[in-house]
């Protein structure tokens, strides 16, 4: 059996081996990404973001077993743009998911940057089509802050959950550029504290001053409170979530979604690949480190430099135009 054989009939340890190599760029296994590439696209990928602290990872664990109680097999990747370190506790998912820990049908795993820009949202797009083939119904992508890494990442999902708690009207106003266009739904948890509703209404009444995104102009992202830890407010949660997922059907979004996802996908992909390739050569060409030398030394600006690169590129397309 091979290994995509093996994930498809669902091991575990396969899948699990799998993403590791995705995460080192092991060729080999980009060569199955490629295979799978086509097959992927099942799943519902759903981002859950929002300040550190607010329960996103308990509400996370909450969440599996809403969906596990529907029948859906779940797929959970906690992301860390901030952290170097992979594939083990360090957002504390295992102890906080340990409710879930012996249920084959969810698979949790852990993400880190390794310190390579845009190489973490490559490593999820990549985990997912895994958990895709691995036949996951919902796969949750947990993110720990608010930062650009973590709205990058959530721009993956088709649905993305901004999670807040009682007292984080101030916070919003911070976060509000960027982070707020993004999100389809809001959750106010730890709602069985005092100010869940008047975050709530801070929330509501932020939304009314932000503009629709170009692609869903007709969804008002809901408000649910939630309580992950008295475990409130998540059937409302879920329903919401699957309305969701209706509109996305209904109104042609999702395809939107996945070809403005996977063009975004290619293009980190290109833009890494072609400076690998540079990197590559000019470490072996004499030459061309020669040349490099005189931006150091102020004789060629880094401007023309690279519009003299980018020209080798448009000379080696015109000898080479097969787009079929
Ligand atoms: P994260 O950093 O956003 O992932 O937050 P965690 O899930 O780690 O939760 C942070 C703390 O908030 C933990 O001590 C949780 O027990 C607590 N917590 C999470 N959800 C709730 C909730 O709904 N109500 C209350 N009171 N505490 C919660």
């Amino acid at each position: 059996m091979d290994i995509i054989e093996k994930i498809q009939a669902g091991d575990v340890r396969a899948a699990a081996r799998l993403i590791t190599r995705v995460e080192k760029r092991d060729p080999e296994a980009i060569e199955i990404i490629k295979a799978v590439y086509t097959k992927s696209g099942k799943s519902r990928l759903i981002g859950i973001t929002g300040p550190p602290g607010v329960g996103k990872s308990c509400l996370v664990g909450a969440l599996v077993g809403e969906f596990r109680a529907r029948n859906l097999t779940v797929g959970v990747l906690a992301v860390d743009p901030s952290s170097p370190f992979s594939g083990g506790a360090l957002l504390g998912d295992r102890a906080r998911m340990s409710d879930h820990t012996s249920d084959s049908e969810v698979f949790i795993r852990s993400l880190a940057s390794r310190g390579a820009s845009g190489g973490l949202s490559a490593a999820v797009n990549d985990a997912a089509d895994i958990l895709n083939v691995f036949g996951k119904d919902i796969i949750l992508i947990e993110t720990v802050g608010v930062g650009q890494g973590e709205i990058d990442i959530a721009r993956i999902a088709h649905t993305v959950l901004l999670v807040l708690m009682p007292g984080y009207g101030d916070t919003l106003q911070a976060m509000k550029a960027g982070i707020m266009e993004i999100a389809d739904l809001f959750v106010v948890n730890k709602a069985d504290k005092p100010g869940a509703e008047k975050t709530a209404s801070e929330l509501a009444g932020a939304q009314n001053l932000s503009c629709p995104s170009e692609v869903e102009t007709t969804w008002i992202p809901p408000i649910v409170k939630t309580s992950a830890t008295h475990k409130t407010g998540l059937d409302d949660l879920v329903v919401e979530i699957f309305k969701h997922f209706d509109f996305l059907d209904t109104h042609d979004v999702i395809q939107a979604k996945n070809r403005e996802r996977r063009t975004k996908q290619f293009l980190d992909i290109l833009s890494r690949q072609i400076l690998d390739e540079f990197m590559a050569e000019l470490d072996k060409d004499p030459a061309l480190q020669r040349w490099v030398k005189k931006i150091g030394n102020l004789e060629l600006d880094p401007y023309s430099a690279s519009e003299q690169v980018v020209g080798w590129m448009k000379k080696a397309r015109g000898a080479e135009k097969d787009l079929s």
